[in-house]
């Protein structure tokens, strides 16, 4: 099957969160089982120069954008024999230095950027000798392509195009601008209405993906369900409902060629379930290199998220204050709201030897802090996914999370199963919660039977993508009946 992925962020080319690791990792495992999939994405500033063997192709985009006219480039590179990534090159778009924002504010222009990308898009699953059996769009930067390719299979004699599948990896993030901004896409004025792009007034990018594409999904079998409800359906739930027979929810999988403990250039130490020794050496050498006290027997939380409200940060923030008079020591690898940042630096200066804060992104930082830690936070408000719990889970780094969404997909607490328990999770959204919670690690940490017990499972929990890929490929049958299954089979190596 040929599957176009369309996103405004790939590992290892850009990243602000776990979108960037799903679509790679998806195109990749698509691959492995004998698919081929192209990932399109802008080229963002400073790929090109990390990444000389990019490639110019022989075209041009040269598209309407509201009553103007863009043009861009194509870039291309093989990742992988069956992965090809491409680059829409338009400089004055994409090249700044953030993907999204810059100083905590939006790019003003961010409908402009982001209707174009999806129209580029769609131009090459029409145009493109490579013709996509499937394309699958992910978020509100592209969910407006179903709806571009419509009229020009209405109207403007595009014969059989491919059908779409959305992913939502964030519902809360819907891509809402003032009406003016629909005049960008230059659909037909009828797609701007209740039952279309229109919310409220507005245009809703993600609405427009749920109400047009043939199908959609999102990133764990419980967020499927949640947002179907009032309560987390980020007002689009009734939407949602309406396409509940087309709406499926799949966990994400784990690149574990990325994310493991015994073949990382990341860790200092190498260490498996077998040979844990190397985890404490980790622990000692992130102690050491956040300048904490080097303290085999003590017990390290850590944290590694957005500052954002729904990483749960303001019940994390309550919870480490009470915590803190335990002789326990917490690291935190993030950036976000300035209130949030200014949080951890404030809590790091009253417990200087107990709590270190980095405040910023760092991939390499974050591979040793999941190999360090003995617990793992992340009380999420909402978590459609989540991948750092299952990260940590690989890296026997016992996850503390709260019930919801993919999170409590993919951690088995005590009271679910004993004997195959992987972490601890709560239910009420509240600092006292986490703060037990907490207190029960602490417990387990102190029986280093149980302990090891809770390792050794979180370890061997397997979320490999072969079994994740098998589903999404069910879902684009579905949508596609008649495409043909792998061209050739080949063996993962
Ligand atoms: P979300 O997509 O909501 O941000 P996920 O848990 O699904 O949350 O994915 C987050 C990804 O981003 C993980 O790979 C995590 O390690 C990474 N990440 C988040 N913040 C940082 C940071 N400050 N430095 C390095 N990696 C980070």
């Amino acid at each position: 099957m040929k599957i176009l992925l369309a996103s405004s962020e790939v590992h290892p080319f850009s990243k602000t969160g776990g979108l960037a690791d799903m679509v790679s990792a998806l195109g990749k495992a698509l691959a492995h089982a004998g698919h081929e999939a192209r990932i399109v994405t802008p080229l963002y500033r400073g790929i090109r120069e990390k990444y000389p063997q990019l490639r110019r192709e022989d075209w041009i985009f040269d598209l309407p954008l509201g009553s103007t006219r863009v043009r861009a480039e194509l870039w291309s590179l093989e990742l992988q024999p069956g992965l090809v990534i491409w680059f829409v090159d338009q400089p004055e778009f994409y090249q700044r230095a953030g993907l999204y924002l810059e100083n905590n504010q939006d790019y003003a222009d961010n409908a402009a950027r982001f209707v174009y990308f999806s129209k580029c898009a769609a131009h090459l699953a029409r145009y493109s000798p490579w013709r996509p059996d499937v394309i699958h769009v992910h978020d509100w930067q592209v969910a407006l392509v179903p709806a571009l390719i419509l009229p020009q299979k209405i109207a403007e004699g595009w014969g059989n195009p491919p059908p779409t599948c959305l992913t939502i990896h964030k519902l809360a993030y819907q891509g809402w601008f003032p009406a003016t901004a629909f005049s960008l896409t230059t659909l037909p004025r009828d797609f701007f209405t209740l039952n279309g792009a229109e919310f409220y007034g507005q245009m809703n990018c993600l609405k427009a993906g749920i109400v047009y594409a043939d199908a959609i999904t999102t990133v764990s079998p419980r967020y499927a369900r949640e947002i179907t409800t009032e309560a987390m359906g980020c007002s689009l739930d009734d939407r949602l409902r309406m396409r509940q027979h087309q709406l499926f929810g799949i966990l994400n999988g784990v690149d574990y060629d990325e994310w493991n403990t015994s073949a990382n250039s990341f860790l200092p130490h190498a260490y498996s379930v077998t040979r844990m020794a190397g985890k404490t050496a980790n622990k000692l050498a992130l102690q050491k290199e956040m300048g904490l006290p080097e303290r085999k027997e003590v017990p390290l939380f850590g944290t590694i998220s957005r500052l954002a409200e729904q990483k749960g940060v303001d019940i994390e923030l309550g919870a480490l204050a009470e915590m803190l008079s335990a002789d326990i020591q917490f690291v935190l690898l993030g950036s976000g709201s300035p209130v949030f940042e200014q949080g951890y630096r404030e809590l790091a200066a009253r417990f200087p030897d107990k709590v270190a804060v980095r405040v910023g992104y760092s991939e390499a930082l974050s591979h040793r802090i999941e190999a360090a830690c003995d617990f793992f936070l992340m009380p999420s408000h909402f978590e459609p996914c989540g991948l750092n719990q299952m990260y940590s889970l690989r890296y026997g780094t016992i996850p503390v999370v709260r019930a919801t969404g993919g999170l409590d997909d993919s951690v088995i607490d005590y009271s679910q199963s004993p004997a195959r328990a992987t972490g601890i999770k709560f239910f009420e959204y509240s600092a006292r919660a986490l703060a037990k919670a907490m207190r029960k690690a602490l417990a387990i940490y102190e029986h280093p039977a149980l302990l090891r017990q809770y390792r050794r499972n979180a370890m061997q929990a397997d979320f490999s993508w072969e079994q994740t890929v098998n589903e999404y490929v069910r879902v684009y049958s579905l949508i596609n009946p008649n495409s043909a299954g792998p061209k050739t089979v080949q063996t993962p190596e």
